[in-house]
Parts: structure tokens; sequence; C-alpha cells
């Protein structure tokens, strides 16, 4: 067993996205424009509906998956393969755009807090055209390993022996959720070739002795395991390892293709109505 180290941290950029959301960007940044699978990484999270209230109205995505975590609040996702659905704290949503979906993902809450990331998962190329999909999972269907007062929720992937509620066939996702208590210590055993990052939303962790200090990703070395301590406060995270695609990467907004020429496709199949293909 080899430990993995934070080889990088990083904190996240202020960014306004939707109709005038504030997020915090993790992933997609100058500082790191892509941790192959992973295209980026939103943490949204505030009290203030002036914050979140303008949602993220109509807009198409192509060439990979959007996952989206709940952590606190309530959106609602409508989509042009006809899908609604209701996304409340603990809960989690795929949505394979594949080849081209258009969809609204609208605060259903005008006060209190709303909390959560969405993660954007590469597709490989023989994938990228496919046909969309979508699956959605309440807070009942994520499994919850406890161990004394440390609790992690496997979203997708495998720990403690659950078998997290996702499974996502193209990058072997392990996307996990701990709350640590004061001094707590967690231990993750990883695929070596996997890419992984820590994110800290409460608290402080410490990997190998180094800290993570709240709303820093701590993109992982190489290695088959991983041992988290928290701090005096306790922890809250985000765990996430995905298998790297290892192919070129060209995106413009809400378009990630291999190639310029698949970019310049996406767009004109979006100018003329093109984008989402008619269901069978
Ligand atoms: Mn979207």
């Amino acid at each position: 067993m080899s430990q993995r180290i934070a080889s990088r941290l990083l904190p996240t950029r202020a960014v306004t996205e939707g109709a005038g959301v504030q997020v915090r960007r993790a992933i997609g940044t100058p500082e790191l424009r892509e941790l192959d699978p992973f295209l980026l990484l939103d943490h949204f999270g505030s009290d203030d509906p002036d914050d979140y209230g303008a949602g993220f109205p109509e807009h198409p995505h192509r060439g990979f998956v959007t996952f989206t975590h709940m952590l606190d609040g309530h959106m609602e996702h409508r989509d042009s393969m006809g899908n609604r659905g209701d996304l409340r704290a603990g809960g989690a949503q795929w949505m394979k755009a594949a080849s081209g979906v258009i969809h609204a993902e609208m605060p259903r809450q005008t006060r209190g807090r709303m909390r959560g990331f969405q993660l954007w998962l590469n597709l490989p190329a023989a994938e990228k055209m496919s046909a969309p999909d979508y699956r959605d999972f309440s807070a009942d269907d994520i499994p919850e390993v406890t161990d004394g007062a440390t609790r992690v929720r496997v979203l997708a992937g495998e720990y403690g022996g659950r078998q997290g509620a996702l499974r996502d066939p193209h990058t072997g996702l392990l996307y996990l959720e701990a709350r640590l208590p004061a001094h707590g210590r967690l231990d993750v055993p990883l695929q070596a070739s996997h890419q992984a990052f820590v994110y800290v939303f409460e608290g402080e962790a410490a990997i190998l002795g180094h800290p993570v200090p709240p709303h820093h990703l701590a993109v992982l070395g190489a290695g088959d395991s991983l041992g988290l301590d928290a701090g005096a406060d306790g922890a809250r995270l985000i765990l996430v390892a995905g298998r790297p695609l290892g192919e070129s990467v060209e995106r413009h907004g809400p378009f990630v293709m291999n190639t310029r020429q698949e970019i310049e496709q996406a767009l004109a199949d979006y100018r003329d109505g093109r984008l989402v293909r008619p269901r069978a």
C-alpha cells in the first residue's frame, strides 16, 4: 500500500454561472483546466436567495456527463429527453448529455440554504455522440457507511463493502461524501490508475500532515490509498476518483469534444436546432 499525498492544493475561483448564480469553481479554472476525466467542479452554496434564485435556465450540453450532488435545498430539473426531476438534500443526478441535451436547473425554494456540487465527467470519443441518458437518486437511495461518528455516503463506486447508488461505466467513478468528527480518521483504498481529488467544504482535513483548508481542492498524487485526518472542528468533504481517458479535449462553454471541428459542429447544430435528436 502506498499512501497518496496532496500533490497540488488549489483555492476556488468565484464564477457567475447560469442566470447569475455565484459558484466556487475548483476544476475548469485557468490554474486547473481539467483533471482527466474531470472537466469541471462547481461548488454552489449560499443562504441568500439573491445568490441562487435566478437558477440555470434552459441551456445545452454535448459530449460529457453532468453529476449533480445536492447537500441542501431543492432544485427542479427539466430536459429535452422529457425528464423532470426533483433534486433534494442528500440526492444526486447523473445526466449523460452525450449527443445533446437541453435542460434547465431551477431552484424550487425562495429562502434557506442551497448547497451542492456539479461535476462534469468526460466521455470517451466513442460515447460522445451516443444517446443521452438520465438517472436521479434520492437521499434514501444512497448507502451510508458509519464507523463511530464518521459517516461516509457512497454516491458512486464502492466503499466499506457497500455499492454506491451510481455505477458510471465510462470512468469507474468513485464519489464519496464524508463527515468526520473532531480528529477523526478516514482511510479509503483507491485504484492506483485513477485520478483523484478531495474537496473540503466544512472544517479542515489533513493528508499525511498537510492541511487542506475549507473550499480548497487537493489533487492527489500516485498511490493506492488515502488517509485523511480531520482537524479540531471535524470536516465535511467529498473524495472523488475516476479513470483518466487520455484523449484530446476541446471545450467551448457547454460543449466538450475531442477536436475543434466537433466543437464547430456542436455550435452549428445548436444554432440550427439539431443539437437534440428527435426521440425514437
Ligand atoms: Mn447544465
